[in-house]
């Protein structure tokens, strides 16, 4: 029998993630099994049970239990840890082990894919929510000048600055502090583009921004990379080359190996038009 690996949320509707590691599993000759589970809201605990049971390896967990499975899990790595929250949990003799790559999939497209540097660049991260708190370790890791971090609940910005301003230099505010567009990079880490709105930004924020990233994808230009273009931002993306990269990262931390994203991402991607 395969070995069997699962999905949960909550819609899994438009999932991409049993074709992505099916795909994987074919690229690296991987006897694996890979399916959605779409959890009811107050039945992830029970599922990931009976999937354990079931024989489970593995599991990627997206909105919304990944707070959950943080809680679940018996032992956290540290990038979990940090962010309170799992996208990736592995089964071990009986222990639930939980780790989180979002920020290692949005840190490795903006280095790899996008051939951007994030050293020395000054980063602006728009969103204190689960993708920002994933994010956040990866992108200072990567050594940046500064990251400035701007949400609209002002208090989760400080937050986030406190839990990792061990790591680098980190400045947090509300929208009403964002003054003058000082960044390389311009991350959309909010939820805004899911309903089509714009985060309250102008294009003063992209002045001398070279990349504008969009956490969103298969939306094509949202209301934040048109703004964006508007603003003439040589580079635009969206968030499916972080899809794809932190779907690689989980299957080699499950199966001990590694599969090419580039084909990925070029099958799935939707023009930003
Ligand atoms: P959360 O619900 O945890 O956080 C939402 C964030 O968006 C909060 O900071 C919230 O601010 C902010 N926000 C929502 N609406 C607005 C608005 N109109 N204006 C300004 N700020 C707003 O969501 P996630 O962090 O889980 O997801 C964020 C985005 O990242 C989504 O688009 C999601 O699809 C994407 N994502 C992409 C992944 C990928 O692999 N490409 C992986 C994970 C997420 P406040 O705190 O004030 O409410």
């Amino acid at each position: 029998m395969n070995d069997l690996y699962a999905v949960f949320g909550n819609p899994l509707g438009h999932t991409k993630s049993p074709f992505i590691h099916g795909e994987f599993a074919r690229q690296t000759a991987q006897n694996l099994d890979y399916i959605a589970i779409e959890a009811s809201p107050g039945g992830f605990a029970a599922s990931l049970d009976a999937f354990k049971i079931l024989g489970g390896k593995g599991a990627n967990v997206t909105a919304p239990f990944k707070v959950e499975a943080f809680a679940l899990a018996g032992d956290r790595c540290q990038r979990a840890e940090l962010a309170g929250a799992s996208n990736a949990l592995k089964f071990e003799d009986g222990r639930i082990i939980a780790e989180n790559f979002d920020g290692v999939g949005l840190v490795a497209d903006i280095r790899e894919n996008l051939c951007t540097p994030l050293r020395g660049r000054r980063v602006l991260m728009l969103g204190a929510g689960g993708a920002a708190r994933g994010a956040a370790l990866p992108i200072l890791e990567a050594g940046p000048a500064s990251l400035t971090i701007i949400n609209r609940t002002v208090a989760k910005a400080h937050a986030l600055r406190e839990r990792f301003s061990s790591f680098g230099d980190i400045v947090s505010g509300g929208y009403a502090d964002l003054g003058a567009g000082d960044f390389d990079i311009v991350i959309n880490a909010t939820s805004a583009s899911l309903r089509g709105e714009l985060p309250p930004i102008t294009e003063r924020v992209f002045a001398r921004a070279g990349l504008a990233y969009e956490l969103a994808y298969g939306k094509g230009l949202t209301p934040f990379l048109k703004l964006a273009k508007r603003s003439s931002v040589d580079r635009l993306a969206d968030g499916v080359g972080m899809l794809v990269e932190q779907a690689a990262a989980a299957f080699a931390w499950w199966r001990g190996i590694r599969p090419a994203t580039g084909p990925m991402i070029e099958k799935i991607t939707v023009p930003l038009i």
